[in-house]
């Protein structure tokens, strides 16, 4: 029998045992540290943006749970060469897909609908939502505008 819930957690225990692109970034890099309380996880995630704002690489480290490990190592396969437009929009509808009662539109979303089930489980929804919370961090610092002058 089918079970696509079985499928869900397969993919889960699959990103958590052999996380993708799990190591630092060397310089130079854009970096954000995230922390979800409720559930202990924390992570750095890095970027490398290119002048036209395309994602050219996203890695993370850190320790965390199941979910907030395979939502990273899924998010930051994703990511890559996305332009920093679409990445936000990809923010909200998995932001939309665990938090809204409505579906949001889930072409484009890829292996990130493995992780819609979280939503039955509203305590861990913070654990899912951690990496994301962090990228969004990480594209709201303006960091183009701070020279160093030393
Ligand atoms: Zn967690």
């Amino acid at each position: 029998m089918f079970d696509l819930r079985e499928l869900y957690q397969q993919v889960i225990v699959d990103h958590n045992r052999e996380p993708r692109n799990f190591h630092e970034m060397e310089q130079p890099c854009q970096c954000a540290d995230g922390f979800n309380p409720l559930c202990g996880d924390k992570l750095t995630l890095f970027l490398k943006i290119n002048a036209d704002n395309i994602i050219e690489k996203a890695s993370f480290q850190g320790r965390g749970c199941a979910i907030s490990t395979a939502s990273a190592s899924l998010m930051t396969d994703i990511l890559k060469g996305m332009s920093v437009d679409n990445a936000k929009i990809l923010f909200n509808k998995f932001h939309k897909m665990l938090t809204d009662d409505a579906m949001p539109d889930m072409t484009d979303m890829d292996k990130l609908t493995v992780l819609a089930g979280v939503k039955e489980f509203p305590a861990r929804v913070k654990c899912a939502t951690l990496a994301w919370h962090t990228l969004m961090a990480v594209l709201e610092q303006k960091i183009d505008t701070v020279v160093s002058t030393e």
